[in-house]
């Protein structure tokens, strides 16, 4: 298993597209064959149940409808109430649809239809979250880290509209850095997940909404609370500094972008934080500016004088369709691009600088999309990067077998794994369900059954 030597010889001068491409497309068969051949049921189960929604829009609206209300449900017998509601809405049924559709109105039978469909709400959350609190997901991601992934913590909540409860959510993240550290401590060495060249990379990653550190940051404010969440984000890195953890700020909508940008990189700059923690902030590729946004990040990073590099994510961006309605709504040009390929190819050009700045900041490529996976990677490796200094990550229920098949491939992963009870998980829940049944996603796609050579060209 390649571990953190330089990959194969570097590169003299720019390749041919040509001979990236063909790369990309060989690791990208590889990565789709190592996908697991034995799965569990419930497993199997679920897959079916996305594939079966990514094809049909009005199975996926009673989809959501019925995720939405679930937790709020008193009983069995009201959640059948609400599935029959809801199928009924679908003109036409497949056969297991057909079926929920019968049982749910059958006098003997809806409890059990209840029931089954509180179950199946319940197993779809249990895919994506790895526990109720960080105390129980400890031994989830101690699995992960065994299995050659590390994990990056993310603390499932509400929106946050009263002081308490950011000040809650700053607790929740402030004991999850502790009871995290300690139980981390007792994990495994596994070298290529733990340093890179430019140093040790936490075990402990905890990843923040700074939208829920205080409820004054508002579409038509945001500057309102800024003092707010920057107290909040103060203690949090101070906690991370001290126990050796790793804190990354997640990025949300446009609303709030630009000041969380500017909180971080301010917060970071101060001088009580020069030698640590270790830190990061995500940019996100749909977005029109992505790439001047990057200009002043680089820019910050190769002012501000830390101790250790900044990490970035590099994502495309889960708000595509608030940015673009609020847009429509408001007559503005949207600040998201509009066609697919826009972000992809934004995705790749953005990977590549990132690179080329090595050792600058840290990369982490962010994606479950294998085209812009294996592009880092080959592009990576043509660099001259060693394998550790590239971070690959995942998020948990989504992009299980893609981890798994990095890990065999010896590159270094890392899992998004949110901790959280059932009721906070549905709003999360909804969104990764919308992105991977969405016709435009790569997961979809396959699901779907599409061919996998097509999907691997350069966009
Ligand atoms: C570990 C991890 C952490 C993440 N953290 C964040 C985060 O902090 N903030 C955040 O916003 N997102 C985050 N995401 C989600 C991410 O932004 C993507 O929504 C998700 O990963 C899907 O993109 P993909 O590359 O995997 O798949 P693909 O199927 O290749 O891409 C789907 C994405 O393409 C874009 N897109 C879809 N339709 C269009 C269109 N018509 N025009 C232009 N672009 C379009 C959207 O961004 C959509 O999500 C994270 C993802 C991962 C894996």
């Amino acid at each position: 298993m390649p571990t953190t030597a330089p990959v194969e010889a570097p590169r003299s001068g720019p390749a041919p597209e040509a001979a990236i491409d063909a790369e990309v497309l060989e690791l990208g068969r590889r990565l789709a064959r190592r996908r697991p051949s034995v799965r569990n049921l419930s497993r199997v189960a679920n897959d079916r149940m996305m594939a079966l929604v990514a094809r049909d829009p009005q199975l996926r609206a009673a989809l959501f409808r019925l995720v939405d209300v679930a937790p709020a449900c008193a009983d069995a017998d009201e959640l059948a109430a609400h599935l029959d509601a809801f199928l009924s809405d679908v003109e036409h049924h497949s056969p297991p649809v057909a079926l929920a559709a019968r049982a749910s109105t059958a006098r003997g039978a809806r409890h059990a239809t209840g029931r089954i469909g509180f179950a199946a709400v319940r197993q779809m959350a249990g895919r994506f979250i790895v526990g109720e609190t960080p105390a129980s997901a400890a031994p989830a991601l101690r699995r992960l880290w065994e299995r050659g992934s590390a994990i990056s913590v993310d603390l499932l909540g509400e929106a946050t509209v009263t002081h308490d409860e950011g000040r809650a959510y700053a607790d929740r993240c402030d004991e999850t850095l502790v009871t995290l550290a300690a139980a981390a401590q007792q994990w495994p060495a596994r070298p290529l997940l733990e340093r890179d060249s430019a140093g040790v990379l936490p075990r402990v990653n905890l990843s923040v909404k700074v939208t829920a550190l205080t409820p004054l940051i508002r579409a038509e404010a945001p500057e309102r609370g800024r003092a707010d969440a920057a107290d909040h984000l103060r203690r949090l890195l101070r906690r991370a500094r001290d126990v050796g953890a790793h804190l990354h700020i997640d990025m949300e909508s446009m609303d709030s972008r630009d000041l969380i940008l500017e909180l971080v990189l301010e917060l970071l700059s101060e001088p009580e934080f020069k030698a640590g923690p270790s830190a990061g902030i995500v940019l996100q590729a749909y977005l029109r500016d992505s790439e001047e946004t990057l200009d002043g990040i680089l820019d910050w990073a190769g002012a501000a004088d830390r101790a250790v590099p900044l990490a970035i994510r590099l994502v495309k961006g889960a708000y595509w369709d608030h940015e673009t309605i609020e847009a429509l709504q408001n007559g503005w040009v949207p600040p998201v691009y509009t066609e697919k390929v826009e972000s992809d190819r934004c995705y790749e050009r953005i990977t590549r600088r990132l690179i080329d700045v090595h050792p600058l900041v840290r990369p982490a490529i962010a994606s479950h999309n294998l085209r812009s996976v294996a592009h880092a990677v080959v592009y990576a490796r043509r660099a001259g990067l060693a394998t550790h200094d590239l971070e690959l990550q995942v998020l948990r229920g989504l992009g299980d077998d893609l981890q798994d098949a990095l890990a065999a491939e010896g590159l270094r992963g890392r899992t998004y794994c949110p901790v959280g009870d059932m009721v906070a998980g549905m709003a999360y829940l909804v969104r990764r369900l919308l992105e991977n049944t969405s016709n435009d996603s790569f997961l979809a796609s396959r699901t779907g059954g599409a061919a996998l050579d097509p999907l691997l060209i350069r966009p």
